[in-house]
């Protein structure tokens, strides 16, 4: 490529830590992100924990200040949608009908709150959270209100639940399945976190789901749900998973199934667009199986990956998921992959009441994925662990007297 073009599309996290590499690696081509947002790339994790507490600051979100982007030479375009691409052409096209060529293209569009397709969500007071914007909208309304239901027992809607009892508010917490958490830790670990929940005061309703928001003059009064029961709420989120972004790829002909489809490059089947993030559906090495991961990690490791392989170089991306979250004093970090069916036993150990512990998810003596709570030096040999896929016995995964670099 004589002038090579690299345009990144979505300012997110994958994004920003592309562009990144892209300028750390020397690439001296242009480099173009073209994000939806009003803003700057930023972190969403604070959004749903230390931001929305008012324990974290607006500025501390953001991954650079604005003067970066100028002094590596990456022209950002916020607030500017990316409508179409034009495969053949190599363009991308904007909401402005401004064109833009490329290269090699990185999709990094990550993902969108699910909706809930029952009747009042539009009213006032009923939210969803995703974005920066959003997450100061609930900031705001929590300093007012006084109630708050939360549909849907995921991650978002148990951090946003702590954040909201901080606050003082009272809550409660409609999950449709067993458990909150159910599919994403199994029945056991999922319910260490609904007992903390309940010990902290939110009313946690299972097998019950949101049958509509009920308002007058437009703003939110009541909850509803399918056994009728009424739950009076001047506060509501829905926070029931996250769909990605994947219409331009899809549009563009490219494979989409639960993602765009990539290989362990993070190449799609057309040899110049990439995608990273929440939005693809990579070939995974490590695990021998296509994952979509919606994390944070996943992000921040796919994006550099997604950069060197767009310059040409032999990398693959072989991280495994890692996710953590904050809820009240637990403080958590798990790695590796065992969805509901990949695993059969869940061994743990040391004081899971204390909430100082350690999960192993085991499929016959191999360890698919481990969670620590509240056990700082654990993370690099769990991650160890799993990545090893050693065969060690439940006895001496659940005897604390075994060091876990031993293991
Ligand atoms: C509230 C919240 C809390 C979270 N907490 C945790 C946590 O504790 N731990 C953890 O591991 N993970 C957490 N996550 C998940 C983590 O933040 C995501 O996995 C990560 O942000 C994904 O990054 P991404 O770059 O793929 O996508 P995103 O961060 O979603 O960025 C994609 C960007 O692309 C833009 N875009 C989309 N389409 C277009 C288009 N056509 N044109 C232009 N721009 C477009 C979007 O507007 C968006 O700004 C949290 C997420 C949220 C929302």
């Amino acid at each position: 490529m004589a002038h090579p073009r690299l345009v990144v599309v979505g300012a997110g996290l994958a994004g920003v830590t592309a562009v990144e590499t892209l300028r750390s690696e020397g690439f001296d081509g242009s480099v173009t992100m073209v994000g939806a947002e009003p803003h700057a790339p930023y972190e969403r994790p604070p959004l749903s924990k230390g931001f929305l507490m008012g324990t974290e600051s607006r500025e501390s979100v953001f991954s650079h200040p604005d003067d970066w982007y100028r002094e590596h030479a990456v022209e950002l375009h916020t607030g500017v949608r990316v409508t179409a691409i034009d495969r053949n052409a190599q363009v991308v096209e904007t909401a402005g009908s401004e064109r833009i060529g490329y290269d090699g293209l990185l999709l990094a569009t990550g993902s969108r709150p699910r909706g809930l397709d029952v009747p009042g969500t539009e009213l006032v007071g009923v939210h969803q959270l995703r974005t920066l914007d959003a997450s100061e909208g609930l900031k705001t309304a929590l300093e007012d209100a006084e109630r708050l239901v939360v549909a849907g027992g995921g991650w978002i809607g148990l951090e946003v639940a702590a954040a909201a009892r901080i606050a003082g508010l009272d809550v409660v917490l409609v999950e449709r399945g067993d458990v909150p958490l159910g599919g994403a830790l199994g029945p056991r670990v999922a319910q260490v976190f609904a007992d903390l929940h309940r010990d902290h005061g939110v009313g946690v309703l299972t097998h019950r789901e949101v049958r509509r928001f009920l308002g007058h003059h437009g703003i939110l009064e009541a909850v509803e749900l399918d056994d009728g029961t009424r739950l009076d709420a001047d506060l509501a989120l829905v926070a029931v998973g996250a769909v990605p972004r994947t219409e331009l790829a899809e549009a563009a002909g490219l494979a989409v199934d639960d993602g765009v489809l990539v290989d362990a490059h993070l190449r799609a089947a057309d040899p110049r667009i990439f995608a990273a993030g929440d939005v693809a559906n990579a070939d995974h090495p490590v695990l021998g199986r296509r994952v979509r991961v919606e994390h944070w990690a996943n992000a921040r490791s796919q994006g550099p990956v997604a950069a060197r392989a767009m310059l040409g170089q032999d990398v693959v991306h072989e991280d495994l998921p890692f996710f953590f979250t904050d809820q009240y004093e637990l403080g958590m970090e798990y790695v590796g992959y065992a969805p509901p069916g990949a695993y059969e036993r869940v061994v743990l150990r040391g004081d899971v009441a204390g909430l100082t512990f350690v999960a192993f998810w085991t499929s016959g003596d191999r360890v698919v994925a481990a969670m620590h709570v509240n056990t700082w030096d654990a993370t690099e040999p769990l991650t160890e662990l799993v990545r090893s896929g050693r065969n060690v016995g439940a006895d001496r995964l659940a005897d604390a007297a075994v060091p876990l670099a031993q293991l």
